[in-house]
């Protein structure tokens, strides 16, 4: 490569494409028509950060994007120091030509991630258990505001895979079994967009239909496996959150490393030009551009240039190579000569590119906003996570009501994640993989139950005296991985509880009444828990341990409910809402409240009571159930028909108003599914129920959780 070249001053006043005031479609006409082959396939360019050999690549290649893969991070790893590591590669553009700004691109999948000192959301699937569409897009509004502090406009996020398997080390990345419930969290994708940073839909498609083990290598690779799936069930499980996220205008989406196998064989979803061209593009409509996932395009058979070849015409607009820089660019540029890639593809490509940073406003403002980099990690942002936290805690058990334990207990702590920032954070937390240990500021646990009990004594394996304590907290789960590593059957991993662990619940629920808090990204096998009086799916919360010791001191209710099926055995999975024999432990949609549920229904018909006609309708159906008689002292059904008839009533209004009175759906119908689950009977109409009102099918859910009921 050549020496570095001078920053150039461009004089702005001839050039169309640097006035702002043109629309963005004259822009990109204008830039794509002074463009040279190779400066149209540099902007085709991801390279990671620390592939560049030197920094003067940047403009000598023309690269059209940069990313910080897991954990590839500047030192010190600080809001600050990315801000200027960003702006600097920014600057390297000035040198080029025609000054094409570059779009940096990270993966904040909960949070700014890779940062230390930022807020760390739950994972995914504890915003699916929190089931709240606006707190989703908070928490996105909220990522994007450090991300682009720190001078990034470009998040690979979200992960819109909806897992139908425990056992993929990817499970916790995705918000639910239920595409419909994949479906209601994309707003995180306005959350991100509409607060400067461009979303990216992935992966697409099928990337959490992967069949564990494969028959012709006998493996237990699922990550990167393949999906072999009918055409009906492609479209209604795993394409279904696409078409939504196109619909929300997703900027960019990354294809899955999978293969899709339709029944003709297995094809690589980044050769898939049926689905990445026809269906992506074509019929669903997508206007923005397509990055391939990391040198996802050498597992296409065939040598480099036919791997170059298949991928850009399949439709890949971008690839990330993100080493081979240099032989990526000759390679498609050699293509391109050849005939091989027509130079319409690549002009579509770099126009979906440059549209992107148009929109966006890179052009005008390439370099970070240091005025927010205040913002990052700021306790206004750390109560959204500690909110996303709290209504992501899903009660599985709660015998003779323990829950919320009482500020005056003496608690007795133990277990492996009580005291573990790392391990309530998971992976993809400073590091791609995640570690133990104190690897960014936040609350762990214990700390957090030590600022609320009377007394508190801890002891992680639980050796400590065991004797006269009120209660017992056990925190057990899993330690960080990401992508293949947590890939059950692999690097050792089993969904079984540690050892460790299981002999400290054993030991402190032996001696005391105790609830098992289990920190996880999935479901896990937790063994015999008739000596446990309560538990509770904690998911991997982040940063904030105050939202996992909210609900558990009442500060708030429990609220979360599952948005996977908890499995009896490992044997059951995959394990899925829909099922023919679904037997689980605890169904898809399964969460105790600790609020009352006359609370809850009057509360649900005073908000209503203040409505639109049908809601002011819907108000007036409940009124009758809410009368004394119905309830007991504790708040709880005690004459189940009245209050199911009047749920049912208000349940069909409120499905033909869809006004905002349907916000109050899920108080109303929550109250069927007390009575449902206080029995705990017929675990697959519950689970049926809870799809249907997640695809908004209100009436429905309310009639399958009464005949649960019965
Ligand atoms: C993951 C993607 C991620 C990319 C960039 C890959 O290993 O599959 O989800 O966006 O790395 O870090």
């Amino acid at each position: 490569p050549p020496a570095e070249a001078p920053v150039i001053v461009i004089d702005a006043h001839g050039l169309p494409y640097l006035d702002a005031r043109r629309p963005v479609r004259e822009r990109v006409a204008d830039l794509l028509g002074r463009m040279t082959p190779e400066e149209k396939i540099g902007q085709m360019t991801q390279a990671e950060r620390m592939a560049l050999a030197r920094q003067s690549d940047i403009a000598a290649y023309g690269l059209g994007s940069l990313l910080s893969g897991g954990g590839s991070t500047p030192t010190p790893n600080t809001p600050r120091a990315w801000a200027d590591m960003v702006d600097a590669f920014q600057l390297q553009t000035r040198r080029t030509r025609l000054q094409v700004p570059l779009i940096y691109g990270v993966d904040a999948v909960h949070g700014h991630n890779n940062v230390v000192g930022t807020t760390i959301f739950p994972h995914n699937v504890g915003l699916g258990a929190a089931r709240d569409p606006e707190l989703t897009e908070k928490a996105g509004e909220v990522t994007a505001r450090e991300v682009r502090a720190t001078g990034v406009p470009w998040n690979f996020a979200p992960c819109l895979c909806v897992s139908r398997d425990d056992r993929w080390g990817r499970a916790y990345e995705s918000f639910s079994e239920d595409p419909a419930l994949v479906n209601r969290m994309a707003t995180v994708i306005d959350g991100l967009q509409d607060n400067g940073v461009l979303a990216t839909a992935k992966h697409y498609a099928g990337d959490g239909g992967t069949v564990y083990g494969s028959s012709t290598t006998g493996d237990y690779t699922i990550d990167q496996g393949v999906t072999k799936v009918t055409r009906k069930e492609l479209e209604e499980i795993h394409l279904a959150p696409f078409a939504e996220a196109v619909r929300r205008g997703v900027a960019t989406v990354m294809p899955s490393f999978s293969s899709v196998d339709l029944g003709a064989g297995p094809v690589k979803m980044h050769a898939h030009r049926e689905l990445l061209t026809d269906v992506l593009k074509g019929r669903l409509g997508f206007k923005g551009f397509v990055v391939t996932d990391w040198q996802a395009i050498d597992q296409i058979p065939g040598d480099y240039a036919s791997d170059v070849r298949t991928s850009i015409t399949a439709g890949i607009d971008m690839v990330m190579v993100p080493y081979a820089y240099p032989e990526f660019a000759a390679t498609l540029k050699a293509e391109v000569e050849a005939g091989r890639v027509p130079m319409s593809r690549v002009d579509d490509a770099v126009a979906r590119i440059l549209t992107a940073k148009f929109r966006l406003g890179l052009f005008e403002h390439p370099y970070a906003d240091r005025a927010h980099l205040g913002d990052v990690g700021s306790a206004a942002h750390r109560a959204v996570a500690r909110t996303a936290a709290a209504k992501s805690q899903v009660l599985l058990k709660n015998d003779g009501r323990l829950l919320p334990l009482n500020r005056t207990s003496k608690v007795y702590v133990a277990g492996s994640n009580a005291d573990d920032i790392g391990n309530q954070s998971g992976g993809w937390t400073i590091t791609w993989q995640g570690s133990s240990g104190p690897i960014t500021p936040g609350t762990t646990i214990l700390q957090a139950i030590q600022g609320r009990a009377a007394s508190v004594t801890y002891s992680p394996d639980a050796s400590a005296g065991l004797a006269g304590h009120d209660v017992g907290v056990v925190v057990v789960g899993e330690t960080p991985y990401a992508e293949g590593f947590g890939d059950v059957g692999r690097q050792g991993r089993t969904l079984e509880l540690s050892a460790a662990d299981r002999a400290a619940v054993d030991r402190v629920c032996g001696a005391m009444k105790c609830v098992v808090l289990v920190v996880s990204g999935r479901p896990m096998l937790l063994g015999d828990l008739s000596g446990v009086e309560a538990v509770v799916a904690a998911w991997l919360p982040g940063t904030e341990g105050d939202g996992v010791a909210d609900p558990l001191f009442g500060a708030v209710p429990y609220t979360g409910r599952l948005p996977f099926t908890w499995f009896r055995a490992v044997e059951q999975i995959p394990i899925n809402v829909g099922d023919a024999a679904y037997d689980p432990l605890f169904p898809y949609g399964w969460g105790l409240r600790t609020d009352p549920a006359r609370d809850r229904l009057r509360a649900a018909r005073d908000r209503l009571a203040t409505g639109d006609g049908p809601a002011r309708a819907a108000a007036a159906a409940l009124t009758p159930a809410l009368t004394g008689r119905n309830w007991n002292g504790d708040g709880s059904v005690r004459d189940a028909r009245a209050v199911l008839a009047a749920v049912g009533t208000a349940a069909t209004l409120l499905e033909r108003s869809r006004t905002a009175a349907f916000a109050q759906s899920d108080a109303v119908v929550s109250v069927a599914r007390d009575l449902a689950q206080s029995g705990g009977r017929r675990p697959d109409l519950q689970a049926t129920a809870d799809h249907e009102l997640a695809a908004g099918h209100l009436r429905k859910a309310v009639d399958l959780l009464a005949q649960a009921a019965r």
